[in-house]
C-alpha cells in the first residue's frame, strides 16, 4: 500500500496501515479504533484523508459489480476505479452520464469531494448515487438510499470520508452511447459561454500567458453535428493533442471526431495509460456558470503570476444539484481548475492571490485539491453547512474519522 498520494506532496501520517478482505475485518477494525480514515486510489491533494491512527485501503475487498436491469442500477464495491466499472457497464450495455478526466479514480473517494465531468447539463459525479453502504464509527454496517432517506442521503453522499467508510455504491445508468470528441484551437474568450454551453461536456484550456483559450475539447454525442472548421473563430486542431503544451498525446482519448463508447471519451486520459505519479499540483474553484466572463476579468490582473508556475487551467461546468456538501449545490457551476507546477513554495503564494481574487464570486474549493479559502468562507458559501456539521456529530460522536484538516473546516 503506497505511503504516499498520487502527486507525491502527500506523505500519509498513519501509524498503521491495513488491508481488509473482508467487510467483517474492516468492521472489526474500525469498531477498535481510536483514528481511522479510508484511501481510495489517492487522487487527492490535500490532507482532508490523512489520519495519525490507521489508514485503511478496501482494494482487498471482493470487487463487485452487479447490474440490476429492472431498476437500471448498478452496485459497486467502493473501492473500484471508474475505468474498471465503466468497461463493464459498456460491454453490458450501459453507461454512467458523465466520468472525470482521469479514469483511475475510484469511485468512493471521487463521490466523497465531489468530483466532476463537464457539461451544462451533468451533475457532479455524486449525483448518480442512488445508495450508499457504509461502516460508521461504531463499526455498525449502514446502507443509506435516495428514495428511503430523502434528506438525509443528500447529506452524506459528498461525506469527504468523515461519516464512515463507504464500502459499495449504487449509481444510476443509461443506455451506452457513442460520443465524437472535437478539438478546437484558440478561441477568443468573447466566446467564453457560448463554447462551454455547445456539447454535451467542454473543457475549456488555457495558460494565462494570452486571454484566448489555447484548447476547447468538444464531447458530443456521436450523432450531433461536428462544429464547423471556423466554429466560434477557432481552427479545428489537426492532430491529437494533450491539454499541457508540449506533452504527449498518446495518453489522450482519441480525438479528431472518431466515435467511440462514452467511457473511451468523456474522460481526457485513458485507461489503459498508467500515470504512476503526477509532477503536478491541482487546484480547483467553483463559481455560479452566470460569472465566467466577470470571474475571468477578476483573475487578469494576476495573469502574470498565474502563468509562471502553471502547466494549465481548464475550464468546465456542472449542473446544480441537491447534496449538502457538493459544490455544486444549488447552484450551476463554473470550475475554475488549476494544474500548477510541483513546487508548493511557489505555487502556495499564487493560491492565495487567486482565492482573493475569486472571493466576490463566493468560491467553492474542490474539496479533494489545494486550497486555503478561510473556513468561515467556506461555511458561509454552503447553504446546508450546519447540517452536515450536526450529521458529522451524530455519525460520529467519538471523533473516529477526524483529522486536521476536516478539525479546521469543521471544528467540533
Ligand atoms: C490526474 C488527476 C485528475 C483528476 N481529475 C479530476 C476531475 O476531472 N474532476 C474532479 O472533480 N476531480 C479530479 N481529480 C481529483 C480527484 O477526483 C479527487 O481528489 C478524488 O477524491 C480522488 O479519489 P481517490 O480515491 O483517488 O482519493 P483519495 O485521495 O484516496 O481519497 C479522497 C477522499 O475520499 C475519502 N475516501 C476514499 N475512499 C473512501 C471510502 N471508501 N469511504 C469513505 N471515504 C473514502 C478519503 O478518506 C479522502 O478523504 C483529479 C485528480 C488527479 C490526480
Amino acid at each position: 500500500m503506497p505511503r504516499r498520494n498520487w502527486a507525491g506532496n502527500v506523505r500519509y501520517s498513519a501509524r498503521r496501515f491495513h488491508r481488509p478482505t473482508s467487510v467483517d475485518q474492516l468492521r472489526r477494525l474500525v469498531a477498535a479504533a481510536e483514528r481511522v480514515r479510508v484511501v481510495g486510489t489517492g487522487h487527492s491533494f490535500n490532507r482532508l484523508g490523512d489520519t495519525d491512527g490507521d489508514l485503511v485501503s478496501l482494494a482487498g475487498l471482493p470487487s463487485e459489480i452487479t447490474i440490476d436491469r429492472d431498476r437500471r442500477q448498478v452496485t459497486v464495491a467502493a473501492a473500484l476505479r471508474y475505468g474498471d466499472v465503466a468497461t463493464r457497464l459498456h460491454a453490458e450495455g450501459y453507461a454512467l452520464a458523465n466520468l472525470a478526466s482521469l479514469p483511475h479514480i475510484s469511485v468512493a473517494g471521487a463521490i466523497a469531494t465531489g468530483t466532476h465531468g463537464s457539461g451544462e447539463a451533468n451533475g457532479n459525479l455524486g449525483t448518480s448515487v442512488a445508495a450508499l453502504e457504509l461502516v460508521t464509527a461504531d463499526g455498525d454496517l449502514l446502507r443509506v438510499d435516495r428514495d428511503i432517506d430523502g434528506d438525509t442521503f443528500a447529506g452524506m453522499v459528498v461525506g469527504l470520508g468523515a461519516l464512515g467508510v463507504v464500502t459499495r455504491v449504487t449509481l444510476d445508468l443509461l443506455p451506452t452511447f457513442e460520443v465524437r470528441q472535437y478539438v478546437q484551437l484558440d478561441l477568443p474568450r468573447e466566446h467564453v459561454d457560448a463554447a462551454l454551453g455547445s456539447a454535451y461536456s467542454v473543457s475549456l484550456f488555457t495558460d494565462w500567458r494570452t486571454p484566448r483559450f489555447n484548447q476547447v475539447w468538444r464531447k458530443q454525442r456521436a450523432d450531433e453535428a461536428a462544429p464547423s472548421p471556423d466554429w466560434l473563430g477557432t481552427t479545428a486542431a489537426d492532430a491529437p493533442q494533450h491539454p499541457v503544451p508540449g506533452m504527449p498525446a498518446q495518453n489522450c482519448t482519441p480525438q479528431l471526431g472518431v466515435p467511440g463508447p462514452w467511457h473511451e471519451r468523456l474522460p481526457h486520459f485513458q485507461l489503459g495509460f498508467t500515470p504512476s505519479s503526477g509532477d503536478e499540483l491541482q487546484s480547483e474553484y467553483h463559481l455560479p456558470r452566470a460569472a465566467a466572463a466577470q470571474a475571468l476579468a477578476a483573475l487578469d490582473p494576476i495573469a502574470h503570476l498565474i502563468a509562471p508556475v502553471l502547466q494549465i487551467c481548464e475550464l468546465r461546468t456542472v449542473a446544480a444539484d441537491r447534496l449538502w456538501l457538493s459544490p455544486n449545490h444549488d447552484r450551476d457551476s463554473l470550475a475554475v481548475h488549476f494544474t500548477w507546477v510541483d513546487d508548493p513554495a511557489v505555487v502556495l503564494p499564487v493560491v492565495a492571490a487567486v482565492e482573493e481574487r475569486l472571493a466576490p464570486f463566493q468560491p467553492r474549493p474542490h474539496w479533494g485539491k489545494v486550497f486555503a479559502i478561510d473556513p468561515a468562507e467556506v461555511a458561509a458559501a454552503y447553504p446546508r453547512y450546519a447540517d452536515f456539521a450536526a450529521l458529522l456529530a451524530h455519525l460520529d460522536p467519538r471523533g473516529v474519522f477526524r483529522t486536521e484538516l476536516l478539525d479546521r473546516y469543521f471544528p467540533r
